[in-house]
C-alpha cells in the first residue's frame, strides 16, 4: 500500500540521529505528472509518460555528450520520505520487514534510483520514460546505465578477472 508518512501496526520507528552533512548538493528537478504518493508509479515503466528532468546552473555543461545513451541511471532525493522506519509494513497487514529488504521511498538517506529511457533533450532539460517521483523532486546525479557504459580511460589491473 501506497505510504503517506503514518506509523503501521507492527513498524518500528527508531530515533534517527542528527543528518550529518555529506554535502549533497541538487542539481536540478524532475518534473512528472505526479503531485501525491497515492498516484506515482512504485516503480517507473520504460513506457511510462516522458518526464522532464531540469538541470540547474552551472552543472548544464555536464549535460555534453549525454545523447551518445539510451538509458541513464537517474538519482533522485525523495523529500517528502520519513526517514525513521527500521521495520516496515509494505501491506499494512502487520507483517513488517527490515528496511534494507526494501525499496521503499523511506529510508535513512531517502535516494530513489531509476534507469529511464532516454528521449530526447531541450538545452537544459532532459526528456525521460521510466521515473516514478513526484513533481519537484530534487535530483541528485545522473550516469549512463552501467551495462552500456565502457569507460573510456584504459583497463587497469583488477578490472577483468581472468578465469
Ligand atoms: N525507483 C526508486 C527506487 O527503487 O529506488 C523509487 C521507488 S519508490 C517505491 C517510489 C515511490 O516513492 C512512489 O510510488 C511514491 O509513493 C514515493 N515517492 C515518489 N517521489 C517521492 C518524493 N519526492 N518524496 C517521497 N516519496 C516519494
Amino acid at each position: 500500500m501506497v505510504r503517506e508518512n503514518e506509523i503501521r501496526h507492527g513498524e518500528k520507528a527508531i530515533e534517527a540521529p542528527p543528518a550529518q552533512d555529506a554535502g549533497l548538493v541538487f542539481i536540478g528537478q524532475i518534473c512528472t505528472q505526479w503531485n501525491s504518493r497515492m498516484e506515482t508509479p512504485r516503480q517507473g515503466r520504460r513506457d511510462g509518460p516522458i518526464c522532464r528532468i531540469e538541470l540547474f546552473e552551472p552543472w548544464v555543461e555536464g549535460l555534453e555528450n549525454i545523447d551518445e545513451f539510451e538509458e541513464l541511471e537517474v538519482l533522485y532525493w525523495l523529500h517528502m520520505s520519513r526517514r525513521d522506519l527500521v521495520l516496515q509494513s509494505p501491506a499494512s497487514d502487520g507483517e513488517t520487514r527490515g528496511v534494507f529488504s526494501l525499496r521503499s521511498p523511506v529510508r535513512p538517506n531517502p535516494i530513489g534510483t531509476s534507469i529511464v529511457g532516454l528521449v530526447g533533450r531541450e538545452g537544459s532539460t532532459l526528456l525521460v520514460r521510466g521515473m516514478d517521483c513526484l513533481d519537484g523532486t530534487p535530483l541528485l546525479d545522473l550516469k549512463p546505465e552501467r551495462t552500456r557504459f565502457t569507460p573510456i580511460a584504459p583497463p587497469q589491473p583488477g578490472d577483468f578477472e581472468v578465469g
